[in-house]
């Protein structure tokens, strides 16, 4: 048995199979990612907290002669049993390694791929179905959203996507979803472009805003920023049942059906969710960046089809 294999088992470590499910969870229960080990004290203190490991498991230390300098290197026991479980997910392909993850978020992190979500999903008996509630990151949707945050804005733009199928949601097609849904509530900042309210859940896994189709999904709409905003579920709802709409210039529009409403109607205590937009010409709140805006193809259709003049 190695030097390594043998204080593993002396110390009564885990095993490298039960460590690979507790990453799998912890990074589910983490939005997707985790920070390298080196960098992600935390991380490595909460997985050793739920194998509720003692003193002497957590500050073994492992000595190596390190040949070319003829030193030697001494690493903790519990970080090398962690990268090796994390090392072997990578080879099934089930996380990404933080050295392809930087590429795509410019961070040091771990990351699910959609196998080991499915993966995930299974550990904690949780139905495949829920998937794409979830706001989980993989690897696969955020290449999804990258490649939506660096397409140049078109010349010409088409909101609609012929090929969009309804009859069946297929695994790409969910990814798609996924990724637009990220992309654009990334782009707004996590805030309502109408209201800018920003709230998330108390675990921080989720936002309550989110990401609304200017050309909706049965209209055949193209999943991407240019057909998206993001909005509260409020004026989510009101922006898809033709309450408002957005001016090419950005200035909200509300229907003139609410003034047949009475005024008891649409207000939440003080808050009139509809009406605090009549007379104001108060304009979306925008993404940071230019490429990200609303399309006006996109905003031109919602009124001339959505909108309640
Ligand atoms: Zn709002």
């Amino acid at each position: 048995m190695s030097y390594e294999g043998k204080m593993l088992q002396d110390l009564k470590m885990p095993t490298r199979k039960e460590v690979e499910q507790a990453l799998l969870i912890t990074l589910f229960n983490c939005n997707g990612t985790i920070k390298e080990f080196a960098a992600g004290e935390e991380i490595v203190n909460e997985i050793a907290n739920k194998f509720s490991l003692n003193e002497n498991q957590r500050s073994a230390v492992l000595e190596r002669i390190y040949h070319k300098e003829n030193r030697i290197v001494k690493t903790p026991l519990w970080h090398r049993l962690l990268y090796r479980a994390a090392d072997s997910l990578a080879k099934e392909k089930l996380v990404s390694r933080p050295t392809s993850t930087i590429l795509l978020t410019n961070k040091k992190e771990w990351m699910l791929t959609e196998n080991g979500f499915d993966e995930a999903l299974k550990l904690l008996k949780i139905p495949p179905s829920h998937k794409k509630f979830l706001p989980t990151k993989s690897f696969e949707v955020q290449k999804i959203v990258k490649k939506l945050m660096e397409t140049p804005r078109p010349e010409y733009y088409n909101p609609f996507d012929k090929e969009k199928k309804f009859a069946k949601s297929t695994r790409e097609s969910l990814m798609r979803v996924r990724g637009f849904r990220q992309a654009v509530i990334e782009a707004y900042d996590c805030k309502c472009a109408f209201c800018g309210l920003k709230i998330n859940a108390p675990d921080s896994l989720s936002w309550e805003v989110e990401a609304a189709h200017i050309v909706p999904h049965s209209s055949k709409g193209k999943d991407d920023v240019l057909n998206g905003v993001a909005l509260c579920r409020l004026h989510h709802w009101a922006f898809d049942t033709g309450w408002l709409s957005i001016e090419n210039d950005f200035t909200i529009q509300v229907s003139s059906k609410i003034n047949l409403l009475s005024h008891d109607y649409g207000k939440m205590n003080h808050y009139d969710f509809i009406r605090i937009f009549s007379n104001q010409h108060s304009k979306i709140f925008l993404p940071k960046r230019k490429d990200a805006y609303p399309h006006q193809n996109a905003m031109t259709w919602h009124r001339e089809n959505k909108f309640c003049n």
